[in-house]
């Protein structure tokens, strides 16, 4: 199945009073969907694999803004430091380190948000409210030691649900941890970006104050498995 234009069109109008970015999720779409996007000007694609990304990465054109939002395991972030834009998924000190380590070593600055758990679900990785307070604590300590990773903002997604008010209280948590930490003053962590709302719940992330959205389905057809 193509891209959906039209849907794109509304979404991106939808999106550009509030000056939201869109990150259209291509996972599992084929190259030739990504291009049709990159015709009408977008710029900014997510990817969840690693392998994926890097594949696909390489018979791309080099201007796309890479968004990694899949699990990253430690040992894969080299594979994706010189050229990653945005990491959405840093979620411990140890995984912050070696992002920090990939970009001194790429001669860069990695931008990354930090995930923080807001659903029920028992599944999802993310940290919780004192984790996330503990690692923004490491995380300037160390500052000194840590010049080439740049904390932007946080990263959630709400439960599978169909109860929207729930969804709503899980996003309303976010934003509220994210104005919290706007406030700090810190050298490397600079929040000015709020990850949250995909297919399903963009909507209610507007309302609830996101500045990106993740859309993968609505824009690409629904992904097999
Ligand atoms: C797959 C995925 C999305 C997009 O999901 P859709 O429901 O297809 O819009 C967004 N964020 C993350 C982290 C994902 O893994």
């Amino acid at each position: 199945m193509a891209v959906d234009k039209d849907k794109y069109l509304q979404i991106k109008e939808e999106l550009s009073e509030k000056n939201i970015t869109l990150v259209a999720v291509s996972k599992s779409k084929p190259i030739t969907d990504i291009l049709e996007l990159y015709e009408s000007g977008h710029r900014d694609f997510g990817e969840n694999y690693v392998q994926e990304l890097l594949e696909k990465q390489s018979h791309l054109p080099q201007d796309i803004r890479w968004h990694f939002i899949g699990h990253l395991q430690t040992n894969k972030v080299k594979f994706i430091a010189p050229f990653v834009h945005l990491i959405h998924v840093a979620d411990s000190f140890k995984l912050c380190k070696e992002i920090n380590k990939q970009g001194e070593k790429n001669n860069r600055s990695i931008n990354v948000l930090l995930q923080v758990h807001i659903a029920q679900e028992e599944t999802k990785f993310g940290l919780n409210e004192e984790e996330l307070k503990q690692l923004m604590y490491q995380l300037e300590i160390n500052r000194s030691s840590l010049q080439h990773i740049s904390v932007q903002g946080l990263m959630g997604m709400a439960s599978f649900t169909d109860d929207h008010e729930q969804v709503r209280k899980e996003f309303r948590f976010l934003k509220n941890l994210f104005d919290e930490y706007k406030q700090l003053q810190t050298t490397n962590c600079n929040l000015q970006t709020l990850s949250m709302g995909m297919s399903s719940d963009y909507k209610i992330a507007i309302e609830e104050g996101t500045t990106m959205v993740r859309i993968g389905s609505l824009l690409f057809g629904e992904r097999r498995g």
